[in-house]
């Protein structure tokens, strides 16, 4: 009788209303597929392995599902929530001796700022909400010199293209624009009975480390950035075809490219080779 009448809660009530989400709705335009799972919430934590007095950073802290465990590992620790009623439960739930916590937008964030007032390079967390997973990212990558690493949450997907290698399926824009500034590594997959409400995919936590003094010399990130959009917008295309408006065949010879190649065969030196090539050419 108990699971029948279970079972027709759940038919109209497919998020489930238990103190799981401690009575707050979830809000989807705000990605909040939240972590339940202690052994999922116990290996993330793990995986970022925080040290006493880091410069730690959440992004989304939602209702605290990383945020105790980070505290009790860091001592302070810095967040960012966007949704105003969180918010608030988390200043209830924490003191300003464990959290201070920024109401805002984490796309607008000036993650740099944060870092030179705290001399510190950032540790930055996050079960990011996916519908700005790669806003973020590029966000994040603007300016690497002040992080120290991070740790993400995203659908299996993106990491997957995130970490994809040249002439393989999954390789892009994403793949080409992230490995140009970090090393990246899949740490762990997440299925989605691990969140409440489950979300349609799984996830997969990647660990992004700043390359520093072997990432490629870039003298123009705007036009590299172009080039890579460029190549890929329309993957088919050849690179003779698809870069016209940014470059001419030659142009791609002497960066010892193959005109006829496509994005998806140029590794992130080939592009930054070419980025170097056109800057020549224009200046
Ligand atoms: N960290 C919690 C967890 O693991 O259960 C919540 C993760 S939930 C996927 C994403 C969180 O990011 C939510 O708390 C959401 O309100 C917050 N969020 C969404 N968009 C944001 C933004 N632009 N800036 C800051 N936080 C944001």
């Amino acid at each position: 009788m108990a699971s029948s009448l279970a079972r027709i809660v759940a038919l109209f009530f497919p998020i489930p209303l238990t103190s799981d989400m401690q009575g707050h709705t979830p809000r989807r335009r705000f990605g909040q597929n939240f972590l339940a799972d202690p052994h999922y919430i116990r290996r993330i934590i793990d995986a970022v392995d925080p040290r006493p007095g880091e410069a730690l950073v959440e992004i989304g802290p939602g209702l605290g599902a990383l945020t105790a465990d980070l505290i009790a590992r860091v001592g302070h620790l810095h967040a960012v929530e966007i949704d105003r009623d969180l918010a608030a439960r988390l200043r209830e739930r924490f003191n300003a001796a464990q959290l201070s916590l920024f109401e805002g937008d984490a796309l607008h964030f000036d993650f740099a700022r944060l870092s030179a007032a705290l001399s510190a390079p950032l540790r930055i967390v996050g079960n990011l909400p996916y519908n700005i997973s790669s806003p973020l990212l590029f966000h994040l990558a603007a300016d690497t010199a002040s992080l120290r690493d991070l740790h993400v949450m995203l659908q299996k997907e993106v990491v997957a293209r995130m970490t994809a290698a040249p002439s393989t399926p999954d390789y892009g824009r994403l793949s080409v624009m992230l490995q140009a500034k970090f090393a990246i590594t899949r740490l762990l997959v997440v299925p989605p009975g691990a969140f409440t409400p489950a979300p349609k995919v799984d996830s997969a936590v990647a660990r992004l480390t700043p390359l520093g003094a072997q990432a490629p010399q870039l003298d123009n990130e705007p036009l590299f950035a172009r080039l890579v959009s460029a190549a890929f917008a329309q993957r088919r295309k050849t690179l003779r075809n698809a870069l016209a408006a940014c470059c001419a065949p030659d142009d791609l010879r002497a960066a010892g490219i193959d005109p006829q190649a496509r994005g998806e065969n140029l590794a992130v030196e080939d592009f930054v080779r070419l980025t170097h090539e056109v800057s020549k050419v224009r200046d």
